[in-house]
């Protein structure tokens, strides 16, 4: 009697005490992965920068991405031939690289 108890309550805890380390392996591994993918992104913070140019080619703008820009966009006026200014570009740059380049 004694005895069946004892291994009941063993096999119980073997059981807790398996699941635990599953559970905390699960956790720590998909918390591991969630740090890693943070950390990259917190090392190499992205730019995205939106190129667009007039059709007659006299007038060129680089800026900022903003919502809802696209290739093939008309982005306005060029302020020298009143043409529509047309998106060319969209393009993604670290912005620690961009920094370090620029020296004027
Ligand atoms: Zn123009």
């Amino acid at each position: 009697m004694y005895l069946q108890i004892d291994s009941n309550i063993l096999t119980i805890i073997l059981i807790v005490f398996f699941s635990a380390i599953l559970i905390y392996l699960l956790r720590f591994g998909l918390g591991y992965m969630m740090k890693r993918n943070r950390s990259e992104l917190q090392d190499q913070p992205l730019k995205t920068i939106t190129i667009a140019s007039c059709i007659n080619n006299d007038y060129m703008l680089e800026r900022e991405f903003r919502e809802g820009d696209f290739i093939g966009k008309i982005d306005g006026l060029c302020p020298k031939c009143n043409s529509n200014i047309v998106i060319e570009k969209i393009y993604v740059v670290p912005l620690t690289v961009k920094e370090t380049k620029e020296k004027r």
